[in-house]
């Protein structure tokens, strides 16, 4: 009883909006900061617009959020009011998923980066319990990144992976390597590593990852005496144990590029094509969730295939909408918070 008190105590689906303050650039353009927030949960846009007659006048955008983070909101706080709460649910047999959704530059890696971190500390700890000590429990860490609609592995030189799903709705990237992990500096130097591996052109870093979605996930998995010993068999002890809970961190592509479908270069054009299925789908796989629909439109996209075993039975979402606050990105910034709201 008491665990079902505590799960029903966490929203299945949250959707918060994150604020990043005004960068160097936005304030030397004496940018206007154009995003209001009110008593951490409201949140107004002040769209500068003109008349016909080129008059200029403000239009007001309201939005009301499970939870609105200003630019005074530290990481840890982000992580408080997100994952945190959902870490205690992962040992009853929940799959959790936190995304940053926003355009380039609006703060998700910022965002996402620590979160993983913090998470395997708590859940660390968690192991270390004496309810769980003698449950052969083991934490597990993968990395992996959806690129044009193919998995690369973060952590094993950007292996190409392929998706197989057992007939128990369990999905299964073949060869993404899992590490053991039993202290949390283990898990800044594979965030780091795998971060490095992420997809960079000659563009640059953040143009390039801009059109990936990066994904890390932590699982909990029960090792049984007999199967241990089997482990030697394939040399793979994580896949010996089976899942109890696992939450994954996603920092998806910039959502402007899912608009790139009309740009002179094919390649982009297929990319943003991909992008824009994909956040669509998602959109629409946790409208299903929400709606606790029994058919999840997972099929959609590469991405909600991957998710497939995290949006059924015991799941948590929680969407990190993030935004950039100049008058600059209003445009971008409303399609976020749209977005946002749709998924809520
Ligand atoms: P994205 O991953 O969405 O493209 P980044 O996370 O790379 O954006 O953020 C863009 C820039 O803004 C980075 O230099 C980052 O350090 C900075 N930034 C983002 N969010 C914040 C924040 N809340 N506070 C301070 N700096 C931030
Ligand atoms: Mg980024």
């Amino acid at each position: 009883p008491m665990n079902s008190t505590r799960e029903n105590n966490v929203a299945k689906i949250k959707v918060v909006v994150r604020k990043r303050p005004l960068n160097k650039k936005e304030l030397a353009k004496k940018e206007d900061d154009v995003v209001t927030v009110a008593d951490n949960a409201y949140l107004t846009v002040h769209e500068p617009k003109l008349k016909v007659d080129l008059t200029a006048y403000v239009e007001k955008h309201e939005f009301c959020f499970d939870a609105v983070l200003d630019e005074h909101v530290t990481n840890d706080e982000v992580y408080r009011s997100t994952v945190e709460p959902i870490i205690p649910t992962i040992f009853e047999r929940t799959k959790a998923t936190c995304f940053a959704y926003g355009q380039t530059g609006s703060g998700k890696t910022y965002t996402m980066q620590p979160l993983p971190l913090r998470a395997a500390e708590d859940l660390v700890r968690q192991l270390h319990q004496p309810v769980y000590r003698n449950q052969r429990f083991k934490l597990w860490l993968s990395y992996f990144e959806i690129y044009g609609g193919k998995l690369y592995d973060l952590l094993s030189d950007r292996k190409k992976l392929c998706m197989r799903e057992d007939g128990r709705q369990q999905v299964c990237i073949v060869g993404l390597q899992e590490f053991e992990v039993c202290d949390v500096q283990i898990v800044k130097e594979f965030i780091e590593k795998g971060s490095a591996a992420r997809s960079t052109g000659s563009t640059g870093a953040n143009e390039e990852s801009s059109r990936s979605h990066a994904i890390l996930q932590l699982a909990v998995k029960k090792h049984s005496e007999v199967k241990a010993s089997k482990r030697n068999n394939d040399g793979n002890e994580a896949r010996s144990g089976k899942v109890v809970g696992k939450i994954s961190f996603i920092d998806l592509a910039g959502s402007e590029r899912g608009a790139d479908t009309t740009d002179n270069d094919r390649q982009t054009r297929i990319e943003g094509a991909e992008i824009n299925k994909s956040l669509l789908a998602l959109k629409e796989c946790i409208r299903a969730l929400d709606n606790d629909q029994i058919h999840i439109p997972f099929r959609g996209s590469k991405l909600t295939e991957v998710l497939r075993d995290s949006f059924v039975g015991n799941s948590k979402t929680v969407m990190i909408s993030c935004i950039s606050p100049g008058a600059g990105s209003c445009e971008h910034t409303l399609n976020t918070l749209r977005y946002a709201d749709r998924v809520k």
